[in-house]
């Protein structure tokens, strides 16, 4: 069996403080648990809710609209404890990548890219990632755990604290960091439901992406949920036989499985999927491909980003020839396709696509 295939390990809850629970990370079912037990009101969740996601409160002191007692009450039960930011990284392209430290000492790693008055966030899903692809770093580490909703979240309100991220400037979140997001399905859903909450970081739908390699049951289950996120596809290459060599996903759920669950993805009217395709000199970078590119996109709404393969150290693969990746982005576009070639930020310092691993 492989690994993806196997749920991914949760963290050891022996870890975690039991007698401190954390209040980041919980939804409105949870806070509503835990006031219909007090016999406190059901509004208190929300106000609870809302201090902690919307207002970013770190202390119970600073839910003023709380009496004293409930808050004191609060302290005693529950912590508020964001993830720790241990290094941070400025790129001179104005990305910064930061290491977060998780409560049983592993990090995984998030990028604040800030551009024309708004942000994207790309953040992590996975301690290291099952899928294992031959291009990418994180894929070198193996998994090592889920993320918890918390930790998902939390690095949202980590990095729009450090970046003092205006309430009203929008923000994108791409769940493009660490990990496959679908072999996670469940707590990065509770993370989105908490991210999209009105009451909550009000980030609607739209503006947050998961990307996945493949997993065609992750494909079909996301579609059941509503709302949800946007979703965007590794594509990477255009055969079986070579997508296979680069993305062992490949081998279970192949091109022809992975269209089918595209073309049934129940889509919004002006919604599209977005294909990304890391192009790598000599494995996925000819016209052939763009040509197949071009066929597998013009099977649902969707719009593609080639990618620019980001050389990793102690590889053997490189990254496209300027003018072969401009080629290919003429073709696609004169063949009507929405298409942009995604430059990556934050290169100089690890943070690029494909480039965020962390020694185990
Ligand atoms: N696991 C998910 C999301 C995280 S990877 C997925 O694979 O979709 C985010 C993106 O970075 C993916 O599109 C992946 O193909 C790309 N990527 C990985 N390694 C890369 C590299 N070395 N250079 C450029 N892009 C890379
Ligand atoms: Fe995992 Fe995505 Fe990297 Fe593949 S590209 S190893 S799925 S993080």
């Amino acid at each position: 069996m492989r690994a993806w295939e196997r749920e991914a390990p949760d963290i050891n809850t022996d870890q975690l403080h039991k007698s401190e629970k954390n209040a980041v990370g919980m939804g409105l079912v949870a806070l509503n648990e835990l006031f219909g037990r007090w016999g406190e009101p059901a509004y208190r969740s929300i106000q609870v809710f809302e201090g902690i996601y919307k207002h970013r409160w770190s202390n119970w002191q600073q839910f003023s609209n709380l009496s004293k007692e409930l808050r004191d009450k609060l302290a005693t039960e529950l912590i508020i404890e964001w993830p720790l930011l241990d290094c941070s990284l400025l790129s001179s392209d104005g990305a910064s990548k930061h290491t977060v430290r998780l409560i049983d000492g592993k990090h995984v790693e998030c990028v604040y890219i800030p551009y024309d008055g708004r942000a994207t966030m790309c953040i992590s899903s996975q301690v290291g990632c099952a899928m294992g692809c031959a291009f990418c770093a994180t894929g070198s580490m193996g998994i090592v755990r889920n993320l918890l909703a918390a930790e998902i979240v939390g690095q949202v309100l980590a990095m729009a604290k450090y970046h003092r991220h205006p309430k009203d400037l929008p923000l994108n979140i791409v769940l493009m960091g660490m990990g496959e997001p679908l072999h996670n399905l469940k707590q990065v859903m509770d993370a989105f439901a908490i991210l999209n909450h009105p009451k909550g970081m009000a980030i609607p739908p739209r503006r947050v992406t998961i990307s996945t390699s493949g997993l065609v049951p992750g494909i079909i289950k996301l579609g059941e949920y509503s709302p949800r996120p946007r979703l965007a596809l590794s594509l990477n290459a255009t055969t079986d036989i070579a997508r296979t060599k680069i993305m062992p996903v490949n081998s279970v759920w192949g091109l022809d499985q992975l269209s089918r669950a595209l073309k049934s993805f129940p889509l919004h009217a002006d919604e599209q999927i977005t294909l990304e395709y890391v192009v790598i000199k000599g494995i996925s970078d000819s016209m052939e491909d763009a040509r197949r590119i071009s066929d597998f996109a013009n099977q649902f709404p969707s719009k593609i980003n080639l990618i620019p393969y980001n050389q990793l150290q102690m590889s053997e693969y490189l990254p496209p020839t300027e003018t072969l990746l401009n080629e290919m982005g003429s073709y696609l576009a004169d063949r009507g396709h929405v298409v942009s070639i995604r430059r990556s930020r934050g290169q100089d310092i690890g943070g690029a696509c494909g480039q965020l691993v962390i020694a185990k």
